[in-house]
């Protein structure tokens, strides 16, 4: 497996297995909840997946998330639109209402900022049938 000193965290340490969100991944992920202050209407979290794990579809409604790489490769679609292969330095951002889902490639820890904004709309599973035919 590729950049696997991820796993412990590249600027911030990659905090605890993700149990609270584990329903809607496949595969495990850790979260280090960054700012999560209820005075703010945004939440930071560094996320960290290991190879293979990526999240279900999901949208985040009335809000936005802005996704910045920090370590190893992950991909990042929107539905009806090719995979983006994601690279440390790389900077995504999701507008409200927008289907898409989140990841580390086959081969590759993966790690990202997640400053979010909104309610989250978690959906179905991304299928073995899109994910395995990805080529990072
Ligand atoms: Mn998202």
């Amino acid at each position: 497996m590729k950049n696997e000193d991820v796993k412990n965290g590249v600027v911030f340490s990659a905090g605890e297995k993700n149990d609270a969100f584990a329903q809607y991944f496949v595969g495990q992920s850790y979260l280090n909840n960054l700012v999560a202050d209820p005075k703010i209407n945004v939440g930071v979290g560094n996320v960290t997946f290991e190879p293979s794990c990526r999240n279900n579809w999901h949208i985040h409604h009335n809000g936005y998330q802005i996704l910045l790489v920090t370590g190893g490769e992950g991909w990042y679609q929107e539905k009806g639109k090719p995979a983006q292969l994601l690279k440390p330095g790389d900077v995504v951002v999701t507008h409200d209402g927008i289907k898409h889902w989140h990841g580390a490639t086959k081969n590759s820890w993966f790690e990202h900022l997640a400053i979010t904004t909104g309610t989250p709309e978690w959906l179905e599973p991304v299928t073995d049938e899109i994910y395995n035919n990805l080529e990072a």
